[in-house]
């Protein structure tokens, strides 16, 4: 084995080395833009270094001068120079070959701003650098930009609406697909003539939009109102109207970019109104980003972003225009980094930004008493259902999940409390350890009478219609007393079949312990139909394949969802009370939105659950013809819509999580072996990079096997368990990367400045796992546990095996000379 002199002599220099050293910022990011002296532009970019300011990035801003050429030459010399990844857009159709640049280099890339036209192009799929996308919904502004200003000519009290659209560079996505949204609102409206989209060029700039507007009016001095696909174009066109010398309101004029002026020209009335969001793009695909390199890969939630888009107008202009104008510093872009805040979900739209700029409204009182109740009860105990998706779950990786599960994280963390979960539970179990006071706590639970004898249940947080699924062949059943004298599945006490047993002494019940038995049961013939969520239904028979059943009815019934508390907790009662109250509607409306909302992402098999929900879908359609009763029906449908788009998104999730789950240990949550093969390439290429060291080290639990021994092997679980959430506790670094690398055996791979450095950071982990005083009598170096480490630190590793075997060696030595104790070689 190659001993690089290198190392041993900056391992004996270590120490000059410290105190010379700059702390450099860990990573740097490009970002691209076409131009920027435009005012969207000159706003993007200056939110965007904001918060690479609040995330401690740096950012390299490159502007192409309206230049596809410049945009393409720049993205090669960022590769080149050295970075960590690169802020995109697909403008002027150049995106693949700027992917194709980041796929040589081998640097993430994030698109933002203008996507491609292309549905197969999406990230991950062809390029696996390109990692995520984060776009503007550019019909939809398009589309809300020519409804709100026909809106506004009406209420004005305009006749008919003449309206001229001015579109930006053509050859733009964004220009194309905001004509493309306008005309849809414009088609096939009687009252609303277009006299034609004019071109403001190149630079969507506002003496354009002047000159635009000055020649057309000579030929349409009738028009009324204007449509500006940018919001410098819209200027323009007040600029001509004031030099034309007419009233101000003569014409209404909108635009899109929330630019500032474009803003301050609402406050004065000149303009109508501005369509915008995305201007925050820049920012919030650096948090993104940021994230992906400090190892919390967003891919977990989605990989396609879209921004939503709002209108500002007379109505919002005061409370949006105080961070428009200028004062970034008070948004703090580090609070939507999943990174630094661990049970946040993703959000990026303008009321969760007005969140974070202005206080927090929705704060409760907590009351002394209250306080020293919770002082006293820092866990509860809580029931969950976990097969019960996509309301909770367990993922394949053992988490609790499912939009239950969010809300219980939010509680946790307004009352500091921590929940330990109980599993493998059916939910019959579940109630009954509650009434026994076994469990404190039901995460959901159906707000029905007989459950409210039982415990203290919380107001409803959620509500979901109950279906009727039975064979195919049986057409429809049109309402519940059709299935008088039948057999119907339910899961045992669940609230269905708590409903059917009290409401339809007719049917015969059928109770099953859990969904898939239900369904198996009308699948084998057992029962007629099953009754319940058909969210829930539908993933089940999707997930096991149960192909001949479908959707035949609907109950008459919603269900609300409550938590609920056991009886001799009325305290608590009231805290879970006051602060699942203090959920603002912005939140839970990101919890549904996160768990409801369909995320477009291709290459998944749908066809399986389409010819289900056809299914479904025309069986209503006969119940409307049936009954007749055609408002009442189509809100059923509209909500099994709603439902469909819900359990297609658990399906995706579904999927991510077995990726996330090929690179986790389930035990410790921490990286597997097979991650470990993977992260080391990726490091030694950044390595070469940055100048520094790679450090790797293999750290193995002192007399384990006596502690197992002794204790037990669940109390062994739970150690390794411990010792694991310190690693990932101390590998904050983007350049840190903790693995479970079997058994009792741990891996840490990390950058270093220095080899002192390296062993400095091992010892302190070394001190860290002693210092959780976990009890162990049985070892012979120490009364608590204790880890021997062997640590290999190299400035140019070759391959993975040697560093393993060098680490491993050391570890040997470590064992060997005394235990609890870090040493180090160089390779
Ligand atoms: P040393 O200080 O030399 O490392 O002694 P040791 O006892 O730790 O080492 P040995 O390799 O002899 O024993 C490792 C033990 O770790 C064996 C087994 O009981 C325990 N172990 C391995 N994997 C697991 C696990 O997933 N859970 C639990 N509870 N124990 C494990
Ligand atoms: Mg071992
Ligand atoms: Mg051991």
């Amino acid at each position: 084995m190659a001993v690089c002199n290198g190392v041993m002599r900056v391992m004996c220099m270590g120490a000059l080395f410290l105190s010379l050293a700059v702390p450099a910022k860990a990573f740097q990011v490009s970002l691209f833009v076409p131009r920027n002296d435009t005012v969207f532009w000159a706003s993007l970019v200056r939110l965007t270094r904001a918060a690479a300011h609040d995330l401690e990035l740096d950012l390299v801003v490159y502007s192409a001068g309206n230049q596809g050429d410049t945009m393409l030459s720049q993205v090669k010399a960022a590769c080149i120079r050295g970075t960590d990844g690169l802020l995109f857009m697909n403008y002027e159709h150049l995106g693949k070959e700027i992917l194709s640049i980041s796929e040589e280099h081998k640097v993430p890339a994030f698109l933002y701003n203008t996507g491609f036209e292309d549905p197969l192009m999406v990230p991950r799929r062809h390029y696996p650098y390109w990692i995520g996308s984060m776009t503007p919904d550019d019909v939809r502004a398009g589309g809300l930009l020519a409804e709100r200003l026909i809106r506004a000519g009406k209420r004005s009290g305009v006749g008919e609406v003449r309206m001229l659209a001015i579109e930006g560079n053509p050859h733009e996505k964004s220009s194309a697909d905001r004509v493309k949204g306008m005309k849809t609102v414009v088609a096939g409206r009687g009252d609303v003539t277009l006299y034609g989209i004019a071109n403001a060029g190149k630079g969507w700039s506002r003496a354009r939009g002047r000159q635009v507007f000055l020649s057309e009016y000579r030929r349409h001095p009738d028009i009324n109102t204007v449509w500006a696909a940018g919001d410098d174009i819209a200027l323009g066109v007040l600029d001509a109207i004031r030099d034309l010398g007419l009233d101000e309101g003569a014409v209404l004029t909108g635009g899109i970019d929330w630019s500032a002026p474009a803003v301050e020209s609402i406050r004065s009335g000149a303009n109508r109104l501005s369509i915008g969001g995305h201007m925050l793009e820049g920012a919030w695909s650096l948090t993104l980003m940021h994230d992906y390199l400090r190892h919390r890969d967003f891919a977990r939630e989605s990989t396609v972003f879209k921004t939503r888009m709002h209108a500002i107008d007379s109505g919002n202009v005061d409370q949006v225009r105080a961070f428009l104008s200028d004062n970034w510093d008070r948004i703090d872009f580090a609070a939507f980094s999943k990174y630094l805040n661990t049970t946040l979900l993703y959000r990026f739209d303008l009321p969760h930004l007005l969140d974070t700029f202005y206080p927090k409204t929705n704060a409760f009182e907590i009351t002394a008493e209250e306080r020293r109740w919770l002082a006293d009860h820092p866990t509860v105990r809580l029931g969950i259902d976990d097969n019960w998706p996509p309301f909770e779950f367990l993922g394949p990786d053992g988490r609790y999940d499912g939009m239950v599960a969010d809300y219980v994280r939010v509680l946790e963390e307004r009352l500091g409390i921590r929940c330990v979960y109980t599993r493998g539970m059916t939910w019959s179990e579940t109630l009954t350890a509650m009434k026994e006071k076994r469990l404190d706590m039901i995460a959901a639970i159906g707000a029905i009478s007989q459950h409210k004898e039982a415990m203290r249940l919380t107001s409803p947080f959620l509500s979901f219609p109950l279906v009727v699924i039975t064979n195919e062949q049986v057409d429809f059943v049109e309402d519940m007393e059709a299935l008088a004298g039948r057999t119907v599945a339910v899961v045992k006490d669940y609230s269905e079949h708590k409903i059917l047993a009290g409401e339809y002494p007719h049917i015969k019940v059928l109770s099953a312990d859990t969904t898939v038995d239900a369904l198996a049961a009308v699948a084998t013939g057992k029962a007629y139909a099953y009754v319940g969520n058909l969210a829930v239904a539908n993933y089940t028979i999707k997930k096991e394949r149960l192909t001949h059943l479908k959707v035949s009815g609907t109950v008459p019934r919603t269900l609300a969802i409550s938590m609920g508390v056991r009886r001799d907790w009325p305290l608590f009662a009231g805290l879970v009370s006051k602060a699942m109250g203090s959920i603002s509607e912005a939140e839970r409306d990101t919890i549904y939105q996160r768990w409801i909302t369909l995320r477009y992402e291709h290459g998944v098999d749908y066809t399986l659950l389409w010819q289900f929900l056809v299914g479904a879908v025309g069986v209503l359609a006969v119940s409307i013809y049936w009954n007749r009763r055609l408002s009442i029906v189509n809100k059923a449908l509209k909500k099994e819509i709603d439902v469909r788009v819900l359990a297609e998104e658990a399906l995706r999730r579904e999927q991510a999580r077995v990726k996330v789950m090929a690179v986790t240990d389930p035990l410790t949550g921490l990286y597997n072996r097979r991650k470990f093969a993977e992260a080391f390439p990726l490091e030694i290429s950044r390595l070469r990079r940055s100048g520094r060291y790679l450090a790797f080290a293999i750290m193995d639990i002192d007399f384990f096997k006596q502690y197992n021994d002794h204790y037990g092997h669940q109390m062994g679980d739970e150690a390794l368990n411990r010792v694991g959430a310190l690693l990932l506790r101390r590998c904050k670094r983007g350049t840190d990367y903790s693995f479970r690398l079997g058994g009792e055996e741990f891996g840490l791979l990390f950058l270093a400045r220095d080899p002192d450095r390296a062993l400095a950071f091992m010892e302190s982990m070394r001190e860290a796992i002693a210092g959780l005083a976990i009890e162990h009598t049985q070892s012979k170096v120490s009364d608590v546990l204790t880890v021997s480490l062997g640590l290999v630190v190299s400035d140019s590793p070759t391959d993975i095996d040697t560093m393993y075997k060098t680490a491993d060696q050391a570890l040997y030595r470590a064992k060997d000379s005394g235990r609890n104790r870090t040493e180090m070689a160089a390779c």
